[in-house]
């Protein structure tokens, strides 16, 4: 089979986004099985920091055609009568906030009303919902989304700048937190973002970055086939190692790190590597199949380390 190098769409040529060099080995290619879109990637790993990253790439204009409305961090919810289905998710995704709060105050200490928090690829901004609900903390969220910016400012009323960190000009040594969930994979120079994030940041203040687990068991078990390889939406693929390393450059150091198992994620992979492909809309059947396909993982959970959550302070 002869692989196309890449669809047919502008992309670039980058330099290891840890360290900077040009030198990389070939990994992998991947594919976007979410939604089924044309084109092959080269997943490759420096040489010199083993950082293991997209190159090339799509370009900045291009990656944003890879985040289509109904994928499912950007997917706004629907208008309508609240049902027993929606009332579940709600309670979900709310018990996944709470317990997050909980997770970081155990590192940072509690997070007082006052603190200055920015949350950075916010999303539909649920952790700033769930924060401001349960400490009283009201933070800026910051996403490049403009559906998602409209839908903060307009339907939730909470403070939200549309653009990079960068562009949001916080003023320097003012925050006390700064949260990245399942954000950095997809950033295509993340260096440079973790940088403005020190910038911002009081010294002692935090940083938490939460991203899928380069090395853990499912990412070596399933192969181009893990749900979090994910090209071209995800362009950096971190270990616990190349995390830190990045982290000690933007003038971090790292105080804890947690690896941790998603069973939706496994199904997702399982679906994948028996030749499932367009999961990302996730219908209700879709989902339906992809816990069915996790739940037999459920025993194996201790081992099978799909994210870490990770915590830095500011030095
Ligand atoms: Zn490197």
């Amino acid at each position: 089979m002869v692989l196309r190098p890449f669809p047919d769409e502008p992309s670039v040529q980058v330099d290891c986004p840890l360290c900077g060099s040009d030198e990389a080995h070939f990994l992998m290619h991947g594919r976007d099985r979410l939604f089924g879109r044309p084109g092959w990637y080269r997943i490759v790993q420096c040489a010199v920091c083993e950082m293991k990253y997209v190159n090339p790439r799509p370009s900045v204009e291009a990656l944003s055609r890879h985040y289509p409305d109904d994928y499912l961090p950007v997917r706004l919810p629907e208008d309508g009568a609240s049902t027993m289905g929606r009332r579940l998710g709600r309670a979900l995704i709310d018990l996944r906030w709470s317990s997050y709060i909980r997770a970081v105050e155990r590192i940072t200490g509690p997070i007082s009303s006052s603190a200055g928090v920015v949350d950075i690829g916010c999303g539909l901004n649920e952790f700033l919902v769930r924060l401001e609900c349960l400490r009283g903390c009201r933070g800026l969220a910051v996403d490049v989304n403009p559906g998602v910016a409209r839908y903060i400012r307009t339907r939730l009323g909470m403070p939200v700048f549309e653009g990079t960190l960068p562009q949001a000009q916080v003023e320097s040594g003012t925050m006390d937190l700064v949260t990245m969930n399942e954000y950095l994979e997809h950033e295509p120079d993340p260096l440079s973002v973790l940088l403005e994030a020190r910038r911002i940041s009081r010294s002692g203040a935090h940083l938490v970055v939460e991203v899928p687990y380069m090395g853990g068991l499912p990412s070596r078990v399933f192969g181009s086939c893990w749900s979090q390889l994910d090209v071209p939406r995800h362009l950096a693929f971190y270990t616990p190692e190349t995390l830190e390393k990045m982290l000690k450059r933007a003038g971090y150091r790292l105080v804890h790190t947690k690896p941790f198992g998603a069973p939706f994620s496994i199904g997702i992979s399982v679906l994948q590597s028996l030749g499932f492909r367009k999961l990302g809309r996730l219908s209700p059947l879709e989902a339906l199949l992809i816990a069915l396909a996790g739940a037999p993982f459920l025993p194996l959970f201790p081992w099978l380390h799909e994210f870490m959550l990770v915590v830095a302070r500011a030095e």
